[in-house]
């Protein structure tokens, strides 16, 4: 049951990653008016503050990098950048954003990842979510591996908020670990999607060895700096 739903979601994303943006720039059915959208923007840019906090010069490692949202924003970061995801036409799209040969990209299912060395700054933006309950606790084993000592591990995800997605998606689980997800073209999946609080971040990455600073903006997301003691 859960490979099916690991495969679907897999499926949804690659037919997905043409419209992909559209969620984070708040275009077409994410465009919740300006208001909201004002709100989504100014609650990007804190997050954004809060990465380039972390300063330049880095090795680092993006799981699950999509369409290049947040590569982009890593070039600044970063002296080389290693940027997986399962899907190759979030990876065509992304090289095509992002066009650096500073980055250097792996198309892998992140549930048969291994971590092969350590960085100096692992990102993961609104991956966690994605991840089954079932192999939560062994990935963020083998983020946690993929961290050097003294280094940091970044993660931003979700809060829940009905304007957060798709005025045609229904944002209420019911208990569920996943919700519907449309296409414009109106296929549907299931979607793994679980809003986890920063309190459950902090505790996960307190077992593994980190301090952990977990935030959240007003609205719309959640994000979290560890650093590996
Ligand atoms: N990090 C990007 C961002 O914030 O724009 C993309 C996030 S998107 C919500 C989730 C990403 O996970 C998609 O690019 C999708 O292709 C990728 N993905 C889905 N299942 C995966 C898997 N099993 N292994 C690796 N990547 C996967």
């Amino acid at each position: 049951m859960i490979n099916e739903l690991l495969q679907e979601q897999i499926e949804y994303y690659q037919q997905r990653a043409p419209e992909y943006d559209e969620w984070f720039y708040r275009i077409g059915r994410y465009d919740r008016g300006a208001k909201h959208n004002q709100r989504w923007f100014d609650e990007v840019k804190v997050v954004q503050e809060a990465l380039n906090e972390l300063g330049t010069g880095h090795e680092i490692l993006e799981l699950a990098c999509g369409t290049g949202i947040w590569t982009q924003k890593l070039l600044a970061l970063g002296k080389t950048i290693t940027a997986i995801d399962v899907s190759a036409k979030s990876i065509s799209l992304n090289k095509r954003k992002v066009k650096s040969p500073k980055v250097k990209y792996q198309t892998q299912d992140l549930f048969e990842w291994e971590p092969d060395r350590e960085y100096d700054l692992v990102v993961i933006a609104f991956w966690l979510s994605h991840v089954p309950p079932q192999k939560f606790d062994e990935f963020l084993d083998k983020v946690a591996k993929s961290v050097r000592s003294g280094g940091r591990l970044f993660i931003v995800d979700s809060r829940f908020h009905a304007t957060a997605t798709a005025k045609n998606h229904d944002y209420k689980n019911n208990d569920k670990i996943y919700q519907l997800r449309k296409l414009n073209n109106g296929d549907t999946f299931k979607v793994i999607k679980i809003y986890h609080s920063t309190e459950y971040i902090a505790r996960k990455l307190s077992k593994l060895g980190f301090q952990t600073n977990a935030n959240m903006t007003d609205r719309y997301f959640i994000y979290a700096v560890g650093e590996k003691l």
